[in-house]
């Protein structure tokens, strides 16, 4: 009986996970991978760092080839060569050689699309000039501007594509601008917490353009919407990805809200032989049941995997996402995972916020670094809704039990509860995820109260005298306009100073001002910590304002 061929359009993430699990399932299914580049299974998330010079060999980036698949899983790999379109009812897909120009047809019994996402390329004048990057052969083309020694660079767009490009663009001593049309770097960050990157970029070197967007491309310079005229030697254009729907769209799939194709929990599509996965199909939210678009690389993989088992006749999970990521900007790391504050203030939900900035190992120990935790969750049961982590050392391992935690149900005051690996060298007895877990139950059980930085003035409005109760040396170094000091340490002493009953409570990082709270409250005062203390108002929008009256 002739065999059953399944054909997979795309040969990186998601396409190539779905060829060696298929072919681990079943030996005998012809497997036919087409892919218009002139690479397979190719590192793209290592290409910013080719650029760079990091990675310095281009083969390192290059995992597989035609000839070590075939040798290994017996796949038929086709490079450099397009599906121009698929007809579903006959079940084939029409396919152009892109050397020799020839086109032909090949059937299939199931077709898995793994197309991933283009560039978003604006219509602004000049833009043909602006390089970008999405496969290897875009990765030599940067390179080879590169390496002519190019003074200045601008790379339009602060998401993750863009901050890594430019820090590989000033590791070669480039002159480099980043241009973004937000206020913020990061869109997946708060702005509390993208001040820190923010900050880190411009300390090596990095001129931000925040809140403006690139409007034209002359032969020697970008022109920004403010008037500013940034010389540009070479520009990368970085705004993000869309789904790369056009084959769907011909061939009359199903696009779904978010503009990527419509899969049901199996991946399938609306035509029941072909399956979308990667960064060309929408995801389900795991928070909200939403369709979503993640283009990342764990779940195009994940979903490379579950579409050839359900191929295969096994059972499958429905993967929902909740769109964890992580990227170093110079000596930091950045991770996120589930929703974000701006996303969740504009639902109904209500929703509790932790800032924290602990160790990331034993104060004691040697080279312990402080890190920025951000922990959003649910005001009344307590699940964990999001998480954001900055820091120099153990942000990954921070963010990835959250992560863990979000799928397994854990809710926030149960944090506390983990036991995680410690000694000195590698954390703290009380792990940051557990501080985010005390500090959780203290919240949601009542026995305390905190207040964001965002509500000072409105504390302030309602009468509540402002007490920064940290040292006179450190609130010497800086402090929120307003407060008045009275160091922990001294608060029973001095107590009789405090007349006005209700109080909200500022200290560095929160911890301080949360005994002085408790303290407060135990002496007849109706006291309030405010979360994160002056550390997270020093970063946040509220600072800002502060500075720019001044
Ligand atoms: C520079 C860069 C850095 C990244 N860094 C990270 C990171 O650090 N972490 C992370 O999680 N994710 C990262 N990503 C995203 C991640 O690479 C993608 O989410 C993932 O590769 C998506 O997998 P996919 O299979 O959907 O698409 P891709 O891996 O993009 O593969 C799609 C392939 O399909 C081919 N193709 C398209 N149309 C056709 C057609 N008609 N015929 C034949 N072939 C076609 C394309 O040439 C492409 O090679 C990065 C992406 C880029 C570009």
């Amino acid at each position: 009986m002739k065999s059953k061929r399944v054909v997979i359009v795309g040969g990186v993430a998601g396409g190539m996970s779905a060829a060696t699990r298929l072919r681990r399932l079943d030996n005998e299914i012809e497997i036919v991978v087409i892919e218009k580049s002139g690479h397979v299974s190719y590192a793209n998330c290592g290409l910013p760092y080719y650029v760079g010079g990091v990675i310095e060999e281009e083969k390192s980036l290059l995992l597989q080839t035609p000839e070590s698949l075939h040798a290994r899983f017996r796949l038929d790999v086709r490079i450099s060569s397009e599906v121009l379109s698929i007809n579903g009812k006959q079940k084939s897909v029409t396919i152009k050689e892109l050397a020799t120009g020839r086109e032909y047809v090949l059937n299939y019994d199931k077709l898995i699309l793994s197309p991933g996402a283009s560039p978003i390329v604006p219509p602004i004048p000049g833009v043909e000039r602006a390089l970008t990057l999405r496969t290897v052969e875009d990765v030599e083309r940067i390179v080879s501007q590169v390496n002519l020694k190019p003074k200045n660079a601008v790379v339009i767009g602060g998401g993750f594509i863009g901050v890594e490009i430019a820090e590989n663009l000033i590791h070669r001593g480039i002159d480099t601008s980043v241009v973004e049309a937000a206020i913020q770097v990061l869109a997946p960050l708060d702005p509390e917490m993208a001040t820190l990157v923010a900050k880190e970029m411009r300390s090596h070197g990095v001129k931000l353009h925040l809140g403006t967007s690139a409007k034209s491309i002359t032969d020697k310079s970008v022109v920004l919407a403010n008037g500013v005229e940034l010389p540009a030697d070479l520009i990368i254009l970085a705004i993000g990805v869309r789904p790369d729907v056009s084959l769907a769209k011909v061939a009359g799939l199903k696009i779904g809200s978010r503009n990527g194709i419509a899969v049901d929990r199996n991946n399938l599509t609306n035509d029941k032989n072909i399956y979308a996965i990667g960064d060309v199909a929408e995801k389900t939210d795991s928070l909200d049941g939403s369709a979503t678009l993640v283009p990342l690389a764990n779940i195009a993989n994940r979903h490379g995997r579950v579409v050839s088992d359900h191929i295969a006749g096994r059972k499958v999970r429905e993967v929902k996402t909740i769109g964890t990521a992580i990227v170093k900007v110079f000596d930091l790391m950045i991770a996120t995972t589930g929703w974000n504050e701006k996303r969740l203030s504009q639902t109904k939900r209500k929703y509790k916020v932790i800032h924290a900035h602990p160790n990331s190992h034993a104060g004691y120990y040697p080279d312990s670094k402080q890190m920025s935790l951000k922990l959003i969750f649910d005001a009344k049961s307590g699940e964990i809704l999001g998480a954001q982590g900055i820091g120099i050392e153990g942000v990954d391992k921070r963010i990835d039990v959250i992560a863990t935690s979000i799928r397994g149900g854990i809710t926030a005051p149960e944090l506390a509860d983990l036991e995680l690996a410690y000694a000195p060298p590698f954390g703290s007895a009380k792990d940051p995820v557990n501080m985010l877990g005390y500090i959780a139950e203290n919240i949601l059980s009542g026995l305390t109260k905190t207040a964001q930085w965002s509500q000072i003035a409105e504390y302030q409005e309602m009468g509540y005298q402002l007490l920064d109760v940290r040292g006179a040396s450190e609130v010497a170094r800086g402090a929120i306009p307003g407060f008045d000091n009275l160091p922990v340490d001294e608060i029973r002493e001095r107590k009789a100073e405090l007349t006005n009953k209700n109080i909200l409570v500022s200290c560095q990082v929160g911890v301080r001002g949360h005994t002085a709270t408790m303290l407060l409250n135990e002496l007849g005062f109706n006291a309030v910590n405010l979360d994160g203390g002056y550390l997270t108002w020093s970063n946040s929008p509220a600072a800002e304002k502060v500075l720019i009256n001044n």
